[in-house]
């Protein structure tokens, strides 16, 4: 059955940003997305000004500032004693960078963006278990046992993605020897700790580390999200409970004000750290991979989802470029061109966990706008 021009494979932050950008680019776009429907889980992301810019452009850039906490800085604390080791400003800095940066809620950016895509084009429950090209269309086919044709295919599927399995062959994504774990709670639980926290702050030791940010300018809710070594995690579980005891097991020598913010947790999930070695691939005939489809990382510079929605938004450039996806080869081969070397630093900087340990520029991260950057040719 014909379906669409483009098919976007997977409704996370990544094929959202590229659905809508193509539907405001006239596109006949549907996207198809595995889960029955989303739920609020439990955890915060980070929004930098790269990030805030393509907001922007879809015209939410106000709301996504309303909705989230705009810190004035990133601060960097040794674990034990609190030291500060850093203090890189992001909001004392935001005409530089050229927008603001925002900690938010996951599930409520998340529902932002599902929210703004025309719901007759958003499809649940349509799990991709095979893409098959041909000579004009690609043919994807569902565990419901539906299938649809579309001109071209933009898998946006994830870190266990089947486009990139079509692509590629099977090859589970490497286990990194790292959890993240994650805790959203209520700061009122906090107001008898006499501890003045920071709005954004991560708190280091040699091997592991605690992020902690507000989601909200009210300073409602707190959440932390963690680096922790555990040196084994059964392959396909998306994450575990963990608990106070656990944390304390691995944050034990940090300061008071730390655990404090344990002590306050109210529920804590665990998140296995998965990567790959940056991708040569990017798209093959037909199909396209972006985001942790293609390049999966340790989530440690808070750049993951803005790659994803960075990766997006050239996509979306590169094929109005090209004058539209009549010439998609064109398309995939620009965007590869001017995506690859930036995610791949991005991947590896992310992997070594050295970002704004020490006081350092983010200009080349924060400063960069997708949409005016000179195009590298193919
Ligand atoms: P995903 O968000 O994984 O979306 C993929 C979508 O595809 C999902 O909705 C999935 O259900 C769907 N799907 C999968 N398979 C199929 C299929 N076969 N058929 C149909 N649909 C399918 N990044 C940041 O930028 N800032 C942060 O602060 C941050 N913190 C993080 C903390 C932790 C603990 C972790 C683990 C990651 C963090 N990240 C962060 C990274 C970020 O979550 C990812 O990089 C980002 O979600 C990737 O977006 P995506 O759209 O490529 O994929």
């Amino acid at each position: 059955m014909k379906q669409g021009e483009i098919a976007i494979v997977g409704a996370g932050l990544g094929g959202l940003v590229a659905g809508l950008l193509l539907v405001k680019d006239g596109y006949d776009v549907h996207i198809y997305e595995q889960a029955p429907s989303f739920s609020r889980l439990g955890a915060g992301i980070q929004l930098g000004p790269n990030v805030l810019k393509i907001m922007r452009r879809l015209g939410l850039e106000q709301q996504v500032e309303a909705m989230g906490s705009k810190p004035p800085s990133w601060i960097s604390r040794n674990g034990p004693d609190a030291a500060v080791m850093a203090d890189i400003p992001l909001n004392r800095r935001r005409d530089e960078y050229g927008a603001a940066y925002v900690t938010i809620h996951r599930g409520d950016f998340h529902r932002l963006l599902t929210a703004e895509f025309p719901a007759d084009r958003l499809h649940f429950g349509r799990k991709l278990t095979s893409a098959v090209e041909g000579d004009r269309t690609v043919t994807l086919t569902f565990d419901d046992g539906t299938s649809v044709d579309a001109a071209i295919v933009i898998g946006a599927d994830g870190v266990n993605s089947v486009v990139r399995e079509t692509l590629l062959g099977e090859e589970p994504p490497l286990y990194t020897g790292f959890i993240g774990h994650r805790a959203i709670f209520p700061t009122a639980r906090l107001k008898d700790s006499g501890f003045d926290f920071d709005p954004c702050v991560k708190w280091w030791s040699e091997d592991r580390h605690i992020m902690v940010y507000y989601l909200d300018d009210r300073q409602e809710e707190m959440y932390y999200v963690t680096g922790a070594p555990e040196p084994e995690w059964k392959n396909g579980t998306s994450f575990l409970p963990s608990s106070k005891e656990e944390m304390f097991a691995a944050f034990g020598d940090y300061h008071p004000m730390v655990h404090a913010m344990i002590e306050a947790s109210t529920e804590i999930t665990k998140w296995p750290l998965l990567t790959r070695p940056p991708l040569a691939l990017w798209s093959q005939g037909r199909m396209v991979l972006l985001g942790d489809a293609c390049h999966p990382m340790k989530p440690h510079m808070a750049q993951g989802a803005a790659m994803a929605i960075e990766d997006a938004a050239m996509l979306a450039r590169c094929i109005g470029e090209v004058g539209g996806i009549g010439d998609y080869e064109s398309a995939f081969a620009l965007y590869r061109a001017n995506r690859m070397e930036r995610a791949s630093r991005v991947q590896e900087v992310s992997n070594a966990n050295s970002w704004l340990r020490t006081q350092e520029n983010p200009d080349w991260v924060y400063g960069y706008d997708v949409f005016n950057i000179p195009l590298r040719a193919a």
